[in-house]
């Protein structure tokens, strides 16, 4: 289901939701699908996963790093995540992309969306949801790394994010991949 079925002409797309919703995997296969296609990198100050590329995934900076960006207002948008790390979209790679006319996806966590939205009202807010909630709550203590006080966190905050989609420009159900993915590059005027 989507709230607005037309095509968006619009520069700016910024893909949200719940954690573990897949909002990750439908960005990296519209990227393997247009290449060429923008996507924001990222500043965390969590620790890297094993399989994560400094500068592909995220730039992992320090706690320090991050608080400098901040007073230099480097950022779009920042937020603590999970009340445990910071994450940020730096400001120049984006403005630039923008400034020469391509379309620059974001995929951040709610809180993030809105700040941007109040930066750039013609930021298009894709709202990426779960089929379920009961599929959330499956995919989200699905991640065996986590204890009981974080996982209960992680839900808490979920069910936050859940209610705050009908403010999105759209809402884009995630129940098949390709689908999903189908979805959002239509929104996105790219297919
Ligand atoms: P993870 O640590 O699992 O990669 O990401 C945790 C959450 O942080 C996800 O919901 C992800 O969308 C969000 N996130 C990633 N980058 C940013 C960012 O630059 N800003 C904000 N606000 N959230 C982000």
């Amino acid at each position: 289901m989507s709230l607005d079925t037309g095509k968006h002409k619009g520069t700016l797309i910024i893909v949200a939701g719940p954690s573990a919703v897949g909002k990750g995997t439908i960005v990296k296969e519209l990227k393997k699908r247009y290449p060429d296609l923008f996507v924001s990198v990222s500043v965390t100050t969590r620790p890297p996963r094993p399989d994560e590329v400094d500068g592909r995934d995220y730039h992992f900076i320090s706690e320090d790093e991050f608080q400098v960006m901040v007073a230099h207002n480097d950022l779009l948008e920042s937020a603590l995540v999970h009340q445990t790390h910071h994450y940020g979209t730096p400001k120049t790679p984006v403005q630039q992309c923008i400034d020469a006319g391509n379309p620059a996806l974001l995929e951040i966590d709610v809180n993030g969306a809105f700040q941007v939205k109040d930066k750039m009202p013609d930021a298009y807010m894709i709202f990426i949801a779960p089929p379920s909630w009961q599929e959330l709550e499956r995919r989200l203590l699905g991640r065996g790394s986590e204890n009981y006080d974080q996982r209960r966190r992680r839900l808490r905050t979920a069910h936050k994010e859940m209610a705050l989609r009908e403010r999105f420009d759209a809402i884009v159900i995630n129940d098949d991949l390709d689908t999903a993915t189908d979805e959002v590059a239509h929104l996105m005027s790219l297919a």
